[in-house]
């Protein structure tokens, strides 16, 4: 199995966890039926000793709330650790045994270890972050006529680089980020992003579990509350990362600054708007956006192992 996180949740366990002394912790939640991380909820009233970590009953009601809200399930549990133990305990154990038993939707238990210190580069199931290093496994349910321990195993781990996409782009368009971010029910798991353009004009992003390694992100530029334009932009899977989001960005930047009267001579192709992104098309038009400060990107592109 490989698991990819949406890298605003690793965000949020930076800040959350891998900014804090062990153990903190909390749940992580995606879209129903894949492999995918899409939200983090931070547990502040789990019961934590030395060597356990229990979920707190009021982690369980935000979980709940949050699956009605959005369409996502609950996947697992990421607690820290002390540096010298990246991965479950004993107790651990015990823990996602129980985890399990009450969760029969899930045939595997996320349950990533968070830990300070540097990482291993070639370790395949690391995530490296500045402030430490999340080690993923996944407990799988013991077989129910042979009762016994919880198996364990390590799991690949891939980034979807949604919110460095995002800045990225509306650096190079001079814009400004507004949210909402999520609207994980009318995209079909997709992250829809705004760009607030100077002109007044809006660009809409939507990034799915495809981006990076499948496709690119879709990108709808709103250029009135009625006119809209879905932009057909470059992502080859030939090029490294680095030169694939460079044509990305150049040939957004030319897309969306052409000036209107030119557009025809200039030929660019429109194929139709996708469904999922009519659909939040139409829900961000209904929607107003409060602006929200833009903080400067980093380069997210860190996993132990990338494709
Ligand atoms: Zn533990």
């Amino acid at each position: 199995m490989y698991l990819r996180w949406y890298d605003t949740v690793l965000k949020d366990i930076d800040q959350y966890i891998l900014c804090h002394q062990p153990e903190r912790g909390g749940a992580l939640l995606g879209p129903r039926g894949q492999a995918v991380v899409s939200h983090f909820v931070p547990d502040p009233q789990a019961a934590t000793t030395t060597v356990s970590y229990v979920p707190s009953a009021a982690l369980g009601v935000a979980v709940r709330q949050l699956e009605t809200q959005e369409a996502v399930e609950y996947k697992g549990i990421i607690h820290s650790h002390p540096s010298s133990l990246a991965q479950p305990s004993g107790p651990d154990l015990v823990e996602f045994g129980e985890q399990l038993r009450v969760n029969p939707h899930l045939g595997w238990f996320i349950a990533p270890i968070a830990v300070h210190g540097p990482g291993n580069p070639q370790a395949a199931h690391e995530i490296i972050r500045d402030q430490g290093r999340i080690a993923v496994y996944a407990a799988r349910r013991p077989h129910p006529h042979e009762p016994g321990p919880v198996g364990l195993r390590r799991l690949r781990s891939g980034i979807i680089p949604s919110v460095f996409l995002v800045r990225a782009l509306s650096q190079t368009l001079c814009g400004t980020v507004v949210g909402p971010r999520d609207t994980q029910r009318s995209a079909e798991h997709a992250q829809a992003w705004h760009i607030a353009l100077r002109d007044g004009r809006q660009v809409l992003v939507l990034i799915g579990p495809e981006v990076p390694d499948h496709a690119g992100p879709q990108v709808v530029l709103l250029e009135s509350s009625h006119e809209h334009r879905h932009l057909d932009l470059p992502w080859p899977s030939t090029v490294s990362d680095r030169v694939r989001l460079r044509m990305w960005l150049v040939a957004a930047a030319h897309a969306i600054n052409q000036h209107p009267t030119r557009r025809s001579t200039l030929a660019v192709r429109q194929p139709p708007i996708p469904a999922p992104a009519r659909r939040v098309l139409k829900a961000y038009q209904a929607a107003s956006i409060p602006a929200t400060t833009q903080r400067s990107p980093g380069w997210p592109y860190r996993t132990a192992r990338r494709k």
